[in-house]
């Protein structure tokens, strides 16, 4: 055990907490008889609160069993296997998981726990999906569950944010492919609406996102970079690629070496970046490693540092389709109108929401994820958008949440979790979950 201050990826907030390690099974069941309340905690890549609390159980260390069963087409993986070290196995055996987020340093635990959505989400929904079966640790004792066995547990659990109980191991379908290459174009847009166009036009396949200068905002007109994405077939791959059509990424990644001055990232450099990544980016159509395209974030190692000890906070919800366009004006106005400043801003097209999965994110709509330097004003700032955003119907992401009340959570989800009084984060009882 040891303690200490904790946070997550965005470094708001930190928390003092004992966090317990577990390598096996049985010792998530040991630590349990002699802690009252617990969360699980993953690689801490959710932004806020959510795997937070007095007392942590790390699941990191719990990597076995992994177990490729290429009859079924699944994988069978401890929970604390890291998206990247799964990946680095299925992908030279020509597999990989239908779902993906925008980094690949995530546990199977924490997908899960979150039911993840990738940039495919219109057409191959989130993580929920393919889940085939779990073993969970409910505060008593271990329970396996599929969509038959225990499905009221299955479906709490996966978007549930830890509050059901420690997922000890996974079995997930998997999807099969070729090339670990894609096939990537790319395309300056001004306006909103014929961005919102080029997502409709192709959310039926493939992998899409942009990235938007909100600075550049006025009235329906934004600077954007729309890009879109599928997997390649071997013809299209040059003679380097087609050597190995199935190979893992080099590993050549930049790390942020510490935390950086509060002052590093600051509005003029913002400007100065975004204006340059607009202007200076050459529409293109070209062929690419999977990692590039999927997890570019990943290419700089511990970007979060660069904004300084105080953190940041993420901002994600999602609008209904027929909503957004005309929700996101007062969305930008008010951003706007205060003195915060958005440094990331990607944009995504999610498909209709799982039917099961209780506490599961996505819904048919536009999903906006927008970074912002944790200030004094922030707070202000996104307790008025939480109005805007659930007055259009749409609702934040919990695992990037660190500051959502109780009644604006309880205005967007509908549907929450069954209480276990052995599972709480700071998320769950800011949220009123407990
Ligand atoms: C750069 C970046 C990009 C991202 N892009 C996306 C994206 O595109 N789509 C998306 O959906 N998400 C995205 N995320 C969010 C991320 O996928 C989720 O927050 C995920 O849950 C993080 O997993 P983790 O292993 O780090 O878990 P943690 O952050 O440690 O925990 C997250 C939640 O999972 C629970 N949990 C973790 N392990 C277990 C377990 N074994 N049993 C039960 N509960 C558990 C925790 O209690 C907590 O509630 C992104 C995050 C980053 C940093």
């Amino acid at each position: 055990m040891s303690s200490g201050l904790t946070s997550n990826w965005s470094n708001f907030p930190k928390h003092r907490a004992q966090v317990f390690s577990a390598t096996k099974a049985d010792e998530v069941c040991t630590i349990s008889q002699n802690v009252h309340e617990f969360i699980a905690r993953g690689n801490g890549r959710s932004y806020g609160d959510a795997s937070l609390n007095d007392a942590i159980v790390s699941t990191l260390n719990l990597k076995s069993p992994f177990i490729l069963d290429e009859e079924n087409d699944i994988m069978i993986g401890g929970s604390g296997l890291l998206i990247s070290e799964v990946l680095e196995s299925l992908i030279p055996k020509g597999y990989f998981l239908p779902v993906v987020p925008g980094t690949k340093f995530i546990t199977l635990g924490g997908a899960v726990a979150a039911d993840i959505h990738g940039k495919n989400h219109y057409e191959a929904g989130s993580l929920a999906n393919y889940v085939v079966a779990f073993d969970l640790f409910d505060g008593e004792k271990i329970v396996t569950c599929n969509k038959d066995l225990h499905s009221k547990l299955f479906f709490e659990t996966i978007g549930g944010m830890g509050l059901t109980g420690i997922i000890l191991q996974v079995s997930i379908s998997l999807l099969k492919i070729n090339t670990a290459f894609f096939k990537v174009k790319s395309q300056k847009i001004k306006d909103i609406s014929q961005l919102l166009d080029v997502f409709e036009i192709n959310k039926k396949s493939g992998y899409q996102a942009a990235w938007l200068d909100i600075a550049s905002h006025q009235t329906g007109q934004m600077n954007a970079i729309y890009t879109y994405g599928n997997f390649a077939n071997v013809a299209e791959l040059d003679e380097n690629q087609m050597t190995n059509p199935l190979q893992n990424p080099i590993d050549k990644k930049f790390s942020v070496p510490m935390v950086m001055p509060n002052f590093t990232l600051n509005k003029w450099l913002l400007k100065v970046f975004n204006f340059a990544y607009f202007h200076l980016h050459q529409p293109k159509s070209n062929i690419v490693h999977l990692d590039k395209f999927l997890f570019p974030l990943d290419g700089m190692k511990h970007w979060n540092r660069l904004y300084g000890s105080n953190g940041f906070l993420q901002y994600q919800f999602v609008i209904p389709t027929g909503q957004f366009a005309e929700a996101v004006e007062p969305i930008l106005s008010e951003i706007h109108k205060s003195k915060e400043k958005v440094y990331l801003a990607v944009l995504k097209r999610l498909g209709p929401a799982h039917k099961n999965a209780v506490m599961s994110f996505p819904i048919d709509g536009y999903t906006l994820a927008l970074d912002f330097k944790k200030t004094k004003g922030i707070f202000t700032l996104l307790d008025r958008l939480d109005i805007l955003v659930t007055n259009a119907g749409g609702r934040i992401y919990l695992a990037k949440d660190a500051r959502m009340s109780a009644e604006i959570f309880s205005k967007s989800y509908l549907k929450t979790v069954s209480k276990n009084p052995k599972f709480a984060s700071l998320l769950s009882k800011r949220l009123g979950l407990n």
